[in-house]
Order: C-alpha cells, then structure tokens, then sequence
C-alpha cells in the first residue's frame, strides 16, 4: 500500500529529509474521492519532480453552514488504492484536529483575509469559502514544505486564491495550474458529479456545451454580453439555474479593459441539490466585429 502518514510533524520531516538529499517534491493537496482530475495532477507533479505527496483532506473551513461537508463523499480505500497505482510516495490524511489544533475550525478564530479576485463569483455565492481555502493551503503548505504544488484550472478562481496567498506570505514554493480533465462528452471531472441523477448528468454538459457557444461568439468578434448571453442561454434551456456567466480578464477576474481580450469564460450552475462550476480560457483576438 502507499505509505499513509497522518501526523503533521512526521511528514513535515520526511519533505524535509527527502529535499535535503537534493530530492525535488511535489505536492497535491485534495478532498479525496479522487478522479482523474486529480490523477492528471499527480502525474504532472511526477513529471516535474521525483517524488510527491497527496494530501486528502476535507476542510470544513471552506464549505458554508447549509453546504455538503456532511455529505462529501470519502472513499478512502479507492482513494488510496489509486495513489497506489500512481506511485505516490506519500498519502497525508490529517485530521481535523490535527490541521485545526486551536479549534479555529469550529469557531472560525482565525480567517484569512481574502481579496481581490477572491471577491466575485464563487466569493460572492460562497461566503468564507475563499478564506477556508487560503487558510488551509497556507496550513498544508506550511506542514508539507514541497518546492511546488499542482492545482487544477477547473477551479480557476480558486488557483488565483492560492497564488495571492502565496505572494502575500512570500511563500516559497512554486504554483502550477494544469489543464481540466473532462468526461468523453466534455463535462468536467469533479467529486460532485457523483452526486448527479442519471437525468442530471445528461443535462450537466450543458456547461461545456454553455462554454463552446461562448468561445465560438467570442472568436466570431460578438461583444462580452453576446457571448455571455450565449452561455448563460444554453444552461437555462437545459433547465439548469444559472448562478453566474461572466466574461472576465483572467487574472484579476474584473470587468475586461479591453475587449479584446484575454479573458476567461466563468459559470456556474444548479441541477438539483448539485452545484457544478467549470470555465474556459478565450485567447486575445483581433477585433471585435459586431456590438450588441
Ligand atoms: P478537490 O479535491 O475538489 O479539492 O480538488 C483538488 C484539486 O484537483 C484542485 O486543485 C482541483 O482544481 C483539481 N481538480 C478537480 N477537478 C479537476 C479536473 N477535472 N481537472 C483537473 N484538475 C481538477
């Protein structure tokens, strides 16, 4: 089996061990109910360093009062027998204590300032949810001092989180953002997509669907509201209730100075008790043809 560690300081000494014998290490950090999202991840941080840990932690600083921590699913054995066809080196499953030993998970002591493009979005419809993130990266970066660690670009706005934290306590470690993994008919791999009806799953594409008609209106030269109109329209006819369909510059996710790009398409929608998010990156284009 992968060697399984739970205690904070016994894998903090073994990162340390392992860089001062010259070994380069990469980190993982997830919530387990591991795909292959998260496999891309691992054999991106196996590619770039020579060994790597995966943390599986669900945080409960970063779901809401009324959201699915209860729930989360937490297939531990196939997460970890996954690791182990991987060839991790490290599996970290702390506890909530043990990343939480002030209790600050339950009173919520300490919360990390977020700003910025932690604001919008996710930020908005969630909130606390950015300062939960940032403050258990920061923790686990902390625990697990890796010389980088891989987070996907589903969870875009989240990367963008991760690196303002990163920046602000001059963190030294490196952060790498790897492509989405998507299902054959391009839904995006997530642990919530368990949650998904037969039916609901069907409906679900909707959201890559939502992004292609955006990209094809933005490479047409249609105008920000055009296009995200277009992404907007293809979530509600499949009968998915729109939390938000934004063109945005990608790095600060503020309204785009320049039409032209580039800019990253944002959405967000509800099937059921499901919330999916997923995105797409628009390349600077040449002009802008038409206006609505
Ligand atoms: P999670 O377990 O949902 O917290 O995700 C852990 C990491 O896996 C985060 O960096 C996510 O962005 C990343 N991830 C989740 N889904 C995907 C996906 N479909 N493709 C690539 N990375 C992903």
């Amino acid at each position: 089996m992968v060697p399984l560690e739970t205690d904070p300081a016994r894998i903090t000494s073994a990162v340390r061990a392992a860089r001062q014998r010259g070994r380069r290490v990469g980190f993982v950090p997830t919530m387990g109910a591991l795909h292959a999202g998260h496999a891309s991840l691992v054999e991106a941080a196996a590619a770039a360093c020579d060994e790597v840990v995966v943390s599986i932690f669900v945080n409960p600083t970063q779901f809401g009062p009324h959201e699915d921590f209860a729930r989360y699913p937490r297939p531990v054995d196939a997460d970890l027998a996954l690791l182990e066809q991987l060839g991790v080196q490290w599996a970290f499953m702390p506890s909530v204590e043990a990343v939480y030993p002030d209790g600050s998970s339950h009173g919520q002591a300490e919360q990390m300032h977020v700003a910025g493009p932690a604001l919008p979005f996710e930020g908005a419809i969630r909130p606390g949810h950015f300062a939960g993130v940032a403050t258990v990266v920061k923790r686990l970066f902390e625990i697990v001092p890796a010389d980088a660690a891989f987070f996907g670009a589903k969870d875009w706005q989240q990367t963008l989180v991760v690196r303002q934290m990163v920046e602000r306590y001059r963190m030294p470690i490196e952060i790498v953002v790897c492509p989405t993994v998507r299902e054959a008919d391009g839904l995006a791999r997530s642990s919530r997509n368990a949650y998904l009806t037969p039916a609901e799953r069907a409906r679900a594409v909707a959201l890559h669907d939502g992004l292609a008609a955006a990209a094809a209106r933005w490479d047409a030269g249609d105008c920000v509201a055009v296009a995200e109109a277009a992404l907007r329209e293809t979530l509600e006819a499949r009968g998915i209730a729109c939390d938000y369909a934004a063109i945005v510059d990608p790095d600060s996710l503020a309204p785009l100075v320049d039409p032209l790009g580039p800019a990253i398409a944002l959405v967000a929608g509800r099937l059921g008790s499901t919330r999916l998010i997923d995105n797409r990156l628009l390349p600077a284009r040449r002009d802008v043809a038409r206006q609505s």
